[in-house]
């Protein structure tokens, strides 16, 4: 038995309720060496939990939620540089997006590790982030001149398309609409395939 510690942020009125809560959780997915207990992952089971409990924002009544600062067993469950040294050395790769939004324009970061990392695994993973971007709820995305998006996916490249794998790490959407995000991470993609 584990304890999820979150935040809970509303996207309708942009208010939270400044509490700390906690969700006990049977975790019965750890099958890669990167899934299951992620940010990424949890954040969804914790989605998944409020809705089900029927959970709306005490100042709007709104359903449209943000979990955030997740962490497990009191420990903070996502973090770039510990993630890197932990799994790099098992042969993994970790990249990470940010795009600010600041007067309308997108403001672009690519980071991987290892750097020198195959060509084949960023444009994997960056697939992967655009994937999982069209599964959101489109309540995450809203029109407003600046914002901000994360989001960091490990995983494993290899020649042999049966062995890659991604797993998403880290997400965070705040400000920016679903078409700037996806026509974003295309821009990237692009730029990366044409060398
Ligand atoms: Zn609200």
């Amino acid at each position: 038995m584990d304890l999820i510690g979150f935040s809970i942020g509303c996207r309708h009125c942009r208010e939270t309720d400044g509490k700390r809560w906690q969700f006990e959780y049977e975790d019965e997915e750890r099958i890669l060496p990167l899934a299951g207990r992620t940010d990424f992952g949890l954040m969804r089971v914790v989605e998944r939990m409020t809705l089900d409990l029927g959970h709306v924002c005490p100042f709007c009544g709104s359903a449209q939620l943000e979990i955030f600062d997740l962490d497990l067993n009191g420990q903070r469950v996502f973090d770039f540089d510990q993630l890197c040294q932990r799994v790099v050395p098992q042969g993994l790769a970790v990249c990470a997006l940010t795009i600010e939004k600041v007067a309308s324009q997108p403001k672009v970061q690519l980071v991987v590790e290892p750097p020198e990392t195959d060509l084949g695994f960023l444009i994997g993973a960056l697939d992967e982030m655009a994937a999982q971007v069209h599964e959101r709820p489109a309540y995450d995305f809203a029109a407003e001149a600046s914002g901000a998006f994360y989001f960091c996916v490990g995983g494993h490249w290899d020649s042999d398309a049966a062995k890659r794998w991604f797993s998403p790490q880290k997400y965070t959407c705040r400000s920016l609409t679903q078409e700037e995000v996806l026509a974003t991470i295309k821009v990237v993609r692009a730029n990366l395939a044409a060398g």
